[in-house]
């Protein structure tokens, strides 16, 4: 993509309404618009961020044996009445009456109508276990949205349900979301530590929050550091492996974890002081395991094995997209600016003419920008008439993995510029062995 063709807002100073460095940076480097309290519209360039990291959601979802659908953003109240959460909801729900006085909300959730598709097309035990998911816009009318997309009203989450015969098999879904889970934020390259949680609105009794670690979180966080050292996509668990899922399972559980709402000094003083990790912390997902509490209200029953109705046991499990860009933001960035980790990066190359007036240049840059786009690397390129110090500084600002930078100076000496965003480390290259230090 080329720079003179994007819309690419960048703000020149840091906006001074924003509270905490995400917002700042997303408004600065033209992410995000507010266009309403607590609703964003989103730029293109926070648009790919936001598509990048729904896409490793779906694919670690997908991996999981999670199938994907979609279920509309507006629902009928009376689906909310059978479970009993139309009135319990409260204010957080946005009611709205269509035109023949019908009421209707904006979904905060899905528990209601995954389970009553479910009441009207699964009839038999064998059509049990199920995991279904969908990536929506939900909206909750939040008392005091705040941080831009981290307490938003609108925003879009990933939302699965799971449908099991009995609870061994509920919590093994439980255990399978779990992995797929803490898979899902080492692929988006953050730290995202699961901890037992209370469970709240949604109600039931097992229930874990992953946590990422950043100074402006909301809530406080206390954990053993061996969280830092496990690789969970390595290990090569299977899903497939009950026993391994169990484990997995009996050592999160028992490795220390705790937000403030379930601290136990107790526990907390058994873990060595050298290991003790403590801090702030955002929730970026969060999974529960509630049985029966949808199904048996709203009467969804199968036929089990022996001919005798049974009621499938449930959990559902969600992930914060939009909040993601903003959490991401929060754990990745330096003073001038965001540092994405790659596998979220809009672009992987900023590709920059040092002197847009200079005609070596923007041939070098031109074919530079046409090779790497032949070999599949996604590239921004600064083809603009502007100060190179100015570029360079809309660079750093928007954190792409890697600048190239192309000026009369080094063409001279047949090379070109390449610096690490995240080290700041710059290395003099041939054009070749940058194109093949990008394109391998
Ligand atoms: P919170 O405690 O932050 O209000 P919650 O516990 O009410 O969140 P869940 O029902 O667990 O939220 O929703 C699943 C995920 O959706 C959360 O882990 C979070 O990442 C995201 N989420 C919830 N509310 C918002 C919001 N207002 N803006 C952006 N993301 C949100
Ligand atoms: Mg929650």
């Amino acid at each position: 993509m080329r720079v003179s063709r994007c819309f690419l807002p960048v703000l020149k100073e840091s906006p001074s309404d924003a509270q905490i460095v995400s917002h700042k940076l997303m408004l600065q480097a033209g992410l995000v618009r507010q266009t309403a309290a607590g609703i964003y519209a989103w730029l293109p360039i926070g648009f790919r961020v936001l598509k990048k990291i729904e896409q490793i959601v779906r694919e670690e979802q997908d991996r999981a044996g999670a199938q994907e659908m979609l279920m509309p953003t507006i629902q009928s109240a009376d689906l909310w009445r059978e479970s009993g959460r139309y009135d319990a909801y409260g204010p957080e729900m946005l009611r709205i009456t269509d035109r023949h006085k019908r009421e209707m909300l904006y979904g905060p959730t899905n528990e209601e109508m995954l389970t009553a598709l479910f009441r009207d097309d699964v009839n038999s035990y064998r059509d049990l276990p199920r995991t279904l998911y969908h990536i929506q816009w939900k909206f909750r009318d939040e008392v005091r949205p705040r941080f831009g997309v981290m307490r938003g009203r609108e925003f879009l989450m990933k939302d699965a349900y799971s449908f099991d015969l009995d609870e061994a098999g509920a919590r093994l879904s439980y255990y399978t979301q779990l992995l797929a889970y803490l898979r899902t934020f080492q692929r988006l390259g953050i730290q995202a530590v699961p901890m037992k949680a209370a469970s709240g609105p949604i109600g039931g009794d097992l229930s874990h929050e992953f946590i990422v670690l950043a100074p402006t979180g909301e809530s406080e966080v206390f954990y053993d550091a061996a969280f830092e050292e496990f690789d969970w996509a390595q290990g090569g668990l299977d899903y497939g492996d009950e026993a391994g899922l169990h484990g997995l399972f009996d050592r999160v559980s028992s490795t220390y974890a705790a937000t403030d709402e379930t601290h136990d000094e107790a526990r907390w003083a058994e873990v060595p002081e050298a290991r003790r990790r403590t801090g702030r912390g955002i929730e970026v997902g969060h999974i529960f395991y509630f049985g029966d509490k949808y199904s048996a209200a709203m009467g969804l029953k199968v036929s089990g094995q022996d001919g005798k109705p049974l009621t499938p046991m449930m959990g559902s499990y969600g992930i914060g997209v939009s909040r993601l860009v903003g959490a991401i933001i929060e754990a990745s960035h330096d003073d001038k600016g965001i540092v994405w980790p790659a596998a979220v990066a809009p672009w992987q190359v900023g590709l920059v003419t040092m002197r847009g007036d200079d005609a070596a240049s923007i041939t070098a840059a031109d074919d530079i920008y046409a090779k790497l786009t032949a070999a599949g690397v996604e590239t921004l390129y600064d083809d603009r008439d502007e100060r190179g110090g100015v570029k360079l500084g809309t660079q750093d600002l928007i954190g792409l993995p890697w600048q190239l930078i192309v000026g009369p100076r080094g063409l001279a000496a047949g090379t070109v510029e390449l610096k690490n965003r995240k080290t700041g480390d710059k290395e003099e290259l041939s054009i070749d062995s940058a194109l093949t230090k990008l394109t391998s």
